[in-house]
């Protein structure tokens, strides 16, 4: 039996809007040119690159030019939800609001990638009897989120996401005893460069690790936990992750994966692979 059954498309709401958002991932965040972005940058500073209605003036080339970072990068609809709690106003129009706007741009992402959890707790059939917490949690950030900026800044982001964490823990607990573990990492979190080729990973314990440019080629990853791990040019060619928990938009973009390539139903593959 499969691990995700969906119920339906709940998964529409991360999905970013970059045509109804104020630019906020260009600008808000720190990035460097190391990890895939046009140039280094500060956070708060625009991107050279971002135009006078907020949209990227190299977006057709950013694949021509190895712009791995922006590629990559995912916010699960935080920067359109901000955008419109704004109205009218943006950090540019506004430029003495500019930095609350930034700050609430990073804790509604933050907020964001729980709610994709939670999300996805619904759609993981062994974790049955968390359903109902996990409903809980989302009826509440749904609600903060379309509340005010202020009431999202005031928010104790902290105790949220510890019970968070507990529940993503409890379903971990669900989902490995119903699949086996087919190896055990122990708390080994290094695998940088890692030859896994055609192993069988089932119910592997990924989470928090670096997998960056390890090779999971043709490995069947069923059960396996990526929560929180970095998947920069992750080998997933002709790899199963089709029943694989915990992984997000963002690790997908970032990894190298091919037509072959198996994911949940709820991620996009990345026209790249095409
Ligand atoms: S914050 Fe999100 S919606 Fe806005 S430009 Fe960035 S990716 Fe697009
Ligand atoms: S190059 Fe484009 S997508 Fe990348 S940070 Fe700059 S404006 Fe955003």
């Amino acid at each position: 039996m499969e691990l995700h059954q969906y119920k339906n498309d709940g998964f529409k709401e991360f999905r970013i809007g970059c045509h109804a958002c104020s630019g906020l991932c260009c600008t808000a965040l720190y990035f460097s040119k190391y990890d895939g972005f046009p140039a280094d940058k500060e956070a708060g500073v625009p991107c050279r690159n971002l135009d006078d209605c907020f949209r990227c003036s190299i977006h057709k080339e950013l694949h021509s030019k190895s712009m791995k970072g922006c590629l990559a990068y995912d916010c699960c609809g935080a920067g359109q939800i901000v955008t419109s709690l704004y109205g009218e106003v943006n950090w540019k129009s506004d430029p003495y609001r500019a930095q609350e706007m930034f700050d609430v741009f990073v804790k509604t992402f933050y907020l964001q990638q729980l709610l994709w959890y939670m999300s996805e707790v619904l759609t993981l059939w062994p974790a049955k009897e968390l359903w109902e917490e996990a409903e809980a949690c989302i009826k509440e950030l749904h609600v903060l989120l379309k509340s005010s900026p202020r009431d999202i800044l005031e928010f104790d982001t902290e105790s949220f996401g510890a019970k968070g964490n507990v529940l993503l823990d409890k379903t971990w607990i669900m989902v490995k005893k119903q699949v086996g573990n087919s190896k055990n990492f122990a708390k080994k979190k290094d695998f940088m460069g890692h030859n896994f080729k055609k192993s069988k990973l089932i119910g592997c314990d990924f989470r928090s690790t670096f997998l960056i440019a390890a090779n999971l080629e043709e490995c069947d990853l069923k059960g396996c936990n990526f929560l929180g791990s970095d998947m920069r040019d992750t080998n997933i060619k002709n790899a199963d992750l089709s029943e694989s928990i915990f992984l997000t938009q963002g690790q997908i973009n970032a990894a190298r994966g091919n037509l072959n390539t198996r994911i949940p139903k709820h991620l996009i593959r990345p026209s790249e692979w095409l």
